[in-house]
């Protein structure tokens, strides 16, 4: 029983209309899609992109927009045009293993800090290369950062002119109540009516297809400051060249279909169904020994030990014994130590799956306390 991953559901790939859009993208953009693309991405997707992302307070243009190699790629860029060798990012504890792994050869120093205003911003941020966060639904921890500390994550960007790098996979997933303003959002609320300026805010926003389509598309984007984006074209450059013209061609052809819209209504009532059968069996079986929070959204709840001492890499390991894999809060951790907690995903099995899980994990810690 997988619960350790962050994959999505595969029953949920929209393979039909993606065949058919595929044979479509190849029939009728024939020369475009088998050729090199632009390095900074088709024109109209990024055009789509930067409407989609303009709201009632922040304007973008195309400027604004690079097409990347799915979300991975964009904090890949992150790192290439801000970090310095050993230089400071200041993240969310525990934070992104991905992002962890595209910022190691850099040997950043971390600054970690919890969004929940305990802290001066000003302070925090002061001296980082940038500040990343992820404020729906983070992974590890599945939690959503409040429309206070957004703000007061925003002003202290500008104020302390940082940059902050708003990593937003999970932005559709939310189960129940309205989505937050985006960081993005507030930042151009923030920086006041420039004309017809582009966004030009110290918030470099990250998204990706890989949640409300499907990963295997690659297809990810960045949006901030069009002297941000330029730097990371160049860096770019360097990297893949361009993303593959014949999958933004499928995303554009498929945003310009709503498919992602059509699909978002069955994939959150699967989720939500398999957030609850996860939460309801570990209140079930293992609320004697975790605690955790029913997240709002994302992929992935978040289970902290009661008993400090317990140590969730062993408990993998017997988890593994059991026939179940969970992941072990250690690997979220810059340093390596180990929390207490670990991370289960409910996106990816059945309820059935998912309580069958739960119920050999219990099997597992029962082993590891009796040892
Ligand atoms: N950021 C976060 C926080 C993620 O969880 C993920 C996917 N697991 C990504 C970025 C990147 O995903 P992708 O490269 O598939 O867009």
């Amino acid at each position: 029983m997988n619960l350790a991953g962050g994959l999505p559901d595969p029953a949920t790939y929209p393979a039909e209309e993606l065949a058919d859009i595929a044979a479509r993208a190849v029939r009728d953009h024939g020369p475009e899609v088998l050729g090199y693309s632009r390095i900074d991405g088709l024109p109209a997707l990024r055009d789509r992109l930067a409407a989609r992302f303009s709201d009632a307070h922040v304007q973008l243009t195309r400027e604004n927009v690079l097409v990347t190699t799915a979300g991975m790629q964009a904090l890949d860029l992150v790192g290439k045009v801000l970090l310095e060798p050993s230089g400071r990012i200041t993240a969310h504890s525990p934070t992104y293993l991905g992002a962890i792994d595209a910022w190691k050869p850099y040997r950043p120093q971390y600054r970690p800090f919890t969004p929940d205003g305990s802290e001066d911003y000003n302070q925090v941020f002061s001296g980082a290369q940038f500040v990343y966060t992820v404020p729906n639904f983070s992974n590890p921890s599945g939690r959503l950062v409040d429309v206070d500390q957004r703000r007061t994550m925003v002003e202290a960007a500008h104020l302390t002119g940082t940059w902050l790098v708003e990593d937003d996979p999970y932005g559709g997933l939310y189960y129940e109540g309205e989505p937050l303003p985006r960081l993005l959002s507030l930042s151009g609320e923030r920086q006041g009516p420039v004309g017809n300026n582009p966004y030009r805010g110290p918030v470099i926003y990250t998204g990706t297809l890989s949640k409300e389509v499907a990963p295997g598309l690659r297809i990810g984007w960045v949006i901030a400051a069009p002297e941000m984006i330029a730097a990371m074209v160049m860096a770019k450059q360097g990297s893949d060249m361009c993303t593959s013209g014949l999958t933004q061609r499928i995303a554009l052809m498929a945003m310009e279909a709503g498919l992602a819209e059509r699909m978002q209504p069955r994939i959150l009532a699967l989720y939500r169904e398999r957030r609850d059968a996860l939460c309801q069996a570990l209140s079930d079986h293992l609320a004697a020994s975790f605690t955790w929070q029913k997240p709002q959204g994302g992929m992935f709840v978040w289970a902290v030990a009661r008993d400090p001492d317990l140590d969730t890499d062993a408990l993998m390991r017997v988890g593994l014994e059991e026939g179940v894999c969970i992941t072990p809060s250690s690997v979220f951790d810059v340093t390596g130590r180990n929390h207490g907690a670990m991370r289960i995903n409910f996106t990816f099995n059945s309820p059935e799956r998912i309580v069958e899980g739960i119920k050999r994990l219990a099997k597992a810690v029962a082993r590891l306390s009796s040892k």
